[in-house]
């Protein structure tokens, strides 16, 4: 009996607490594995290159745009992002869930692509004013970049409606009950069990 996996496209406004929740997904589920994204942003203190992001220079992200290595890419706060290919190839194959953490654009651009092999999950922030607090108390932005994040989150929320599960964080354990009844549900759909 063959089992397809798919991708879990996360995308949630910077503060919402999406990377703890998919990080914990992968820790806890042998079939969930995480796919390390491409970047050209500068790697902030406590980021491991080839665990958190793969950091590359804009040259060589380019070119691995051009030779078809990256399934999508992004422009987010002037920095480049993009999803290595084969990892998804291989995971989808082994019957595996990748979990992303996307931006809403990416998101949408992979539904498109892939239909039911990329299922689409929103996390909200419990509020505007407490994403900014989130973030301020975070303290890894300058008042400008705060003002941007709090737009581009207000834009990405709007954008939400269309997602195919969304969520509010207001507590990690509530959210991430969600988050794992949602992967749950998934593998209950019988066309992602095929025999033969
Ligand atoms: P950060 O720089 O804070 O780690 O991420 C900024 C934004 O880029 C977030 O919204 C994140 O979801 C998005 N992002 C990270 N990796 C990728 C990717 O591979 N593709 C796309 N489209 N967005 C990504």
């Amino acid at each position: 009996m063959g089992r397809r996996g798919y991708i879990l496209a996360v995308s949630a406004p910077s503060g919402t607490g999406k990377t703890s929740l998919c990080d914990r997904l992968a820790q806890d589920f042998d079939f969930v594995v995480r796919s390390i994204s491409m970047t050209t942003r500068a790697r902030r203190d406590g980021e491991v290159d080839g665990k958190d992001y793969q950091f590359v220079s804009r040259e060589d992200f380019k070119r691995f745009e051009q030779e078809g290595a990256l399934i999508e890419t992004a422009e987010v706060f002037g920095n480049w992002y993009g999803t290595p290919r084969k990892p998804v190839d291989e995971a989808i194959l082994g019957g595996k869930v990748i979990v992303m953490d996307i931006d809403t654009v990416g998101a949408f651009k992979l539904k498109k692509m892939l239909g039911e092999d990329c299922v689409m999950v929103f996390i909200k922030p419990p509020s505007l004013e407490e994403l900014e607090r989130r973030l301020k108390s975070r303290g890894k932005n300058t008042p400008q970049e705060l003002q941007k994040r709090l737009s581009e989150a207000e834009r990405e929320i709007s954008e939400s409606k269309d997602y195919e599960y969304v969520f509010t964080n207001e507590d990690f354990a509530k959210a991430y009950e969600q988050l794992k009844q949602i992967v749950q549900a998934e593998a209950a759909k019988p066309f992602r069990n095929r025999s033969g």
